[in-house]
């Protein structure tokens, strides 16, 4: 039988195709010991289906605004690279389980933040593979250029993910791969490697819907086609009051929304444990809500300064950890609300205060309503503190 050819120990870029082939399945077979769960190889041409859905989004008003405005940019990896030939896709797969959760009590409700704050920052840990993936392919070929990419990047990695066969993008608009189902992280690498692509898979939602129909906020204007402004995971990062339609679907959601992706069939029995760095520590994925009122902008970054939630700072959560309270009736909590109502700074927290008070409702409430009424030096605030008053004194 005649031997298999040695991989070359290092190429050059006029190297023959079989050469790419070999390298790249050496690439895939070293992938999980570079700490990487799933990799595929996608061509680098400019992503013109993405484009036209990117300025119809637009149009019609569904971006959130943290996604970069540049739409060209985007979808034309030739714009941020000069003469790509290809692009590689990781995947990195992520716990969903709290193996001793604390649990909320009356007195001691808790928050809850998203898998994809578990543990340290993703950007930090798909940052890491992707700097292994780029010695270990440098090592092989020196003149190759790679630039590395992860979610702040401008190119979109569920496209990306999408066309290097990674998953496939699911109603819920996440890229499901059949082995560790949608909980992965995403990131990718623009080169001037030669590599053959990886062929897309199939869709496999079918016929079902149950994310559509379990998304609280209707956030889905179709199947794919999300809403960002209607969506809590976006509306839990945003800086201001939380409209008022979401203020009561927002629940004890401190960061991000899991519930698309904890319906969908293909994420059943979906937990991630083998990446000690993403390993949860339960007080900060389901915080005490109270203390965070008042937490202390180095207390905060302490406790959750490397992870992913931290990164719009402490108002977003502190803001949602009201709604918590408000949400559970928490009325051991009410003295502490109606003192962030009399005396925080932010008109967006105390205009928040107000609507936990006139949930958690009862005398004391009333009192700081009516005080904010009076003293509150913000139109805004105390327009919020008479509604709520009016509503409660009705009842
Ligand atoms: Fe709806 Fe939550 Fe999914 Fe957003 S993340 S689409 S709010 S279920
Ligand atoms: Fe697809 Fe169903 Fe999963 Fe939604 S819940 S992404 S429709 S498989």
């Amino acid at each position: 039988m005649k031997e298999a050819r040695p991989i070359a120990v290092t190429l050059n870029l006029d190297a023959p195709a079989g050469d790419w082939l070999r390298l790249r399945e050496e690439i895939r077979a070293a992938a999980s010991s570079l700490g990487i769960d799933k990799i595929g190889f996608a061509l680098a041409d400019p992503f013109l289906t993405l484009k036209d859905r990117l300025i119809q989004r637009r149009e019609n008003g569904y971006d959130c605004g943290f996604e970069e405005k540049d739409i060209d940019k985007r979808t034309h990896p030739e714009l941020l690279f000069d003469a790509p030939l290809s692009i590689i896709a990781i995947a990195v797969a992520y716990p969903t389980r709290l193996p001793d959760p604390p649990r909320s009590e009356p007195g001691a409700s808790r928050g809850i933040m998203a898998r994809s704050a578990w543990g340290l920052d993703y950007h930090t840990v798909l940052r890491d593979r992707l700097g292994k993936l780029e010695a270990y392919i440098r090592e092989r070929i020196p003149e190759a250029r790679m630039e590395s990419m992860v979610d702040t990047g401008a190119l979109s990695d569920r496209a990306v993910a999408e066309r290097a066969g990674i998953g496939f993008a699911g109603k819920n608009c996440s890229i499901i791969t059949p082995e560790f189902g949608s909980y992965v992280y995403l990131g990718e690498m623009i080169t001037n490697l030669p590599f053959a692509p990886d062929e897309p898979l199939e869709d496999g939602c079918g016929d079902c819907t149950l994310c559509l129909d379990a998304c609280p906020t209707s956030a889905f204007v179709k199947p794919g086609v999300l809403d960002a402004n209607r969506c809590l995971s976006f509306l839990t990062q945003s800086k201001d009051e939380i409209p008022d339609e979401f203020k009561d679907k927002m629940g004890n959601r401190l960061y991000g929304c899991d519930t698309c992706q904890i319906v969908c069939p293909k994420n059943k029995g979906m937990n991630w444990t083998h990446h000690e760095e993403l390993a949860p520590d339960p007080e900060l994925v389901k915080p005490l809500l109270e203390p965070l009122l008042t937490i202390g902008n180095r207390e905060f970054k302490e406790k959750f300064g490397s992870g992913a939630a931290a990164w719009r700072g402490k108002k977003p959560i502190q803001r949602n950890a009201l709604l918590g309270l408000g949400k559970f009736r928490d009325r051991k909590a009410l003295p502490l609300v109606a003192q962030v109502l009399a005396e925080d700074p932010r008109p967006d927290i105390r205009a928040t205060a107000v609507w936990a008070l006139e949930r958690m409702g009862g005398p004391e409430a009333l009192e700081a309503l009516d005080r904010a009424v009076l003293h509150d030096s913000e139109e805004l605030v105390r327009k919020r503190a008479a509604e709520s008053l009016a509503r409660l004194k009705s009842e």
